[in-house]
């Protein structure tokens, strides 16, 4: 080939090329010019295909795109229905894969709500849905889930309050009477949890007497007995024995093993205990309270004699100790007494008439009454700062 025809053709290729490059640069020209927006959107990174997308929305959208940084998903906020929201929210790519094919009303009620965890519970399960868009986050929400339908729906007719959550929570909440709970803090709307806790776990959300129940005998030593909780008539313990270690006691064996250790100790450490009653039948019980009534009236009675049936004295499991000296009113200050308050747990007895919780016994302080639990239940008691009434419906029921 001659030299005059190579540079012929490099010349063509040449005009060619740049013939190439001038229409690029024209089309770009020609796109600036014509499409708004265009240079800015190319810079922050979409191609053509996506501002074409982009193009079709309203300006508003358009302003937030160019002032955002480069968003790879662009076609899918803007055409696919609660992509972008959902996105908002937290929800990956591939979560939403699964989600927008739910049905409408599922992923609307999704928007409402902060990020889930549970999202795949909430798609498949309409209760959890409900709970969750009542109000109750998802740890709640999941524990309301458990319950029966029944109890659910009259969970949910109570509008959701922020410390409902904590109510469902917490360990001293029973939650098979979250409604009872829920009703309670309606009508005292100022109580907060622990008071509510207290009075649903105690039934003294309700006057005393009313609503009662049988003891349950078999709980052994740890049978609850009070205002709504009733022995029966002909109910005697089995293992009664009378012992006479600090005055005389008739008591179950296990007690009696137990109280004759505490007696021995505080004699040894030169104290002086006395018991002055311990077990008392149906029929005895019914003439002290008979007799009570009769000199100070039903109500001044109630405050510190059981009425028959409900005395733990029938259970043989109470004691009422004092010292030789001291008498109802001035036990509470006596070395003995002191000595219980810090020891009698060691041996299983407990307090059970306080001064912080007359609410809840229905009884005055009762310094000297003391009852059998066991030695674990009473230490375990004492940390609790509970009632036995609250402690069994939570920890023994
Ligand atoms: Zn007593």
């Amino acid at each position: 080939m001659k030299r005059k025809q190579v540079r012929r053709i490099l010349i063509v290729i040449a005009v060619f090329m740049i013939a190439i490059l001038s229409l690029n640069k024209i089309e770009t020209f020609i796109k600036e010019a014509t499409i708004p927006h265009y240079k800015e959107l190319t810079q922050i990174g979409y191609d053509d295909e996506q501002i074409l997308i982009i193009q079709e929305h309203g300006d508003e959208e358009i302003e937030t795109i160019l002032i955002s940084e480069y968003q790879p998903d662009i076609i899918k906020r803007l055409t696919l229905p609660h992509y972008a929201d959902l996105r908002e929210i937290g929800y990956s790519e591939q979560d939403l894969k699964t989600i927008l094919k739910a049905e409408e009303a599922a992923i609307l009620g999704l928007k409402k709500l902060p990020l889930l965890n549970t999202w795949k519970t909430y798609l498949a399960r309409p209760g959890y849905r409900n709970i969750l868009l009542s109000g109750y986050g998802e740890e709640a929400g999941q524990k309301i889930d458990g319950l029966s339908e029944t109890l659910v729906q009259s969970i949910l007719e109570f509008p959701h309050r922020g410390d409902y959550d904590e109510l469902v929570l917490s360990e001293q909440t029973i939650l098979t009477d979250l409604a009872s709970y829920l009703s309670y803090w309606q009508k005292h709307p100022t109580a907060v949890l622990r008071d509510v806790q207290e009075r649903v776990n105690t039934e003294t959300d309700r006057a005393y007497y009313t609503g009662i129940i049988p003891a349950d005998p078999s709980k052994g030593n740890l049978i609850l007995v009070n205002k709504y909780v009733r022995l029966d008539k002909n109910f005697i313990p089995s293992t009664l024995t009378t012992i006479e270690v600090c005055g005389k006691a008739t008591v179950t064996s296990d007690t009696a093993a137990a109280l004759t250790r505490m007696c021995q100790a505080m004699i040894s450490a030169g104290l002086h205990p006395k018991v002055t009653s311990s077990y008392r039948s149906y029929s005895t019980q019914a003439t002290l309270y008979n007799r009570y009534v009769a000199n100070n009236g039903k109500a001044s009675a109630d405050t510190f004699s059981a009425r028959p049936g409900h005395s733990e004295h029938q259970t043989g499991l109470a004691i009422d100790i004092l010292t030789n000296s001291s008498s109802l009113s001035t036990f509470k200050n006596t070395a003995e007494y002191r000595w219980m308050v810090e020891h009698a747990v060691e041996y299983g007895f407990i307090q059970r008439y306080t001064d912080q919780k007359q609410s809840i016994t229905g009884y005055v302080s009762e310094p000297w009454h003391w009852r059998y639990v066991g030695e674990s239940t009473a230490i375990d008691y004492q940390t609790k700062k509970l009632t036995f009434d609250e402690y069994y419906r939570l920890y023994i029921q």
